[in-house]
């Protein structure tokens, strides 16, 4: 019993570890509501800046995993993010299975092309990040319209950290042929990333947002907005 509980821990953790795990030359084969994923790599549970949110996506469920192309791009991201948001520590939330395909309640992330980002919170104008240790009830948290939290009226949604990271997730897409093909962010909350500095940008630049969302989609992107890459 003692044996199996030491490999048990053993095998958590040596899954939590720094580097990313997967070999061989990926393939995001068909398209994200339908497809699989060949030869991805796993996100490293935790970098200098940025966590994934639940031990038990991580591990258990094993729905970490992207195309490469993907990883690097998103890592490189934060590793701009460490210069320009540099108190900030960031959530990186559901991604793809290691073969991708059917992944509940999600309709899309078959492929490892799309991955779920936690929004960035503050509390009283300071980053907060008390949402991390939610793990999978991260998904259930509500925002107002104008990114309050409605539990906790001190806490919101941090518009100009999210658009400082789409933009460097957007940055190093270019450089690997590819590009944020689409974001899905609550429609309501648009407005209030699109007034921000990097907001403004991030509409100039064109960058696609989901225009219109069926109610239930729409209704959980606010603790966190979906972002599925494409090739150029
Ligand atoms: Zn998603």
């Amino acid at each position: 019993m003692r044996l199996l509980y030491l490999l048990l821990l053993a095998l958590i953790f040596s899954s939590c570890s720094s580097l990313p795990k997967g070999t061989g030359t990926s393939a995001s084969i068909g398209t994200v509501s339908k497809g699989s994923l060949k030869n991805g790599r796993r996100f490293p549970y935790k970098g200098e800046n940025f966590r994934y949110f639940s031990p038990m996506s991580f591990t258990f469920f094993n729905r970490a995993w992207v195309h490469s192309d993907v990883l690097d791009i998103t890592l490189e991201a934060y590793q701009e993010c460490q210069k320009t948001c540099p108190d900030r520590r960031f959530l990186l939330m559901e991604c793809s299975r290691k073969k991708g395909g059917k992944m509940k309640p999600h309709r899309t992330h078959q492929n490892g092309t799309s991955i779920d980002f936690g929004s960035p919170l503050m509390k009283n104008g300071k980053p907060i990040k008390r949402d991390h240790k939610l793990g999978i009830f991260h998904y259930t948290m509500r925002f107002n319209e104008n990114g309050v939290l409605k539990s906790n009226k001190n806490v919101q949604i941090d518009f100009e950290t999210m658009g400082k990271h789409i933009l460097s997730l957007e940055k190093a897409a270019r450089k690997r042929g590819m590009y944020v093909k689409k974001v899905i962010l609550k429609i309501n909350l648009k407005d209030d990333l699109f007034k921000t500095t990097s907001g403004k940008i991030i509409k100039q630049n064109g960058i696609y947002f989901a225009q219109k969302l069926p109610k239930l989609i729409d209704n959980v992107h606010d603790d966190h907005y979906h972002v599925d890459f494409g090739y150029l």
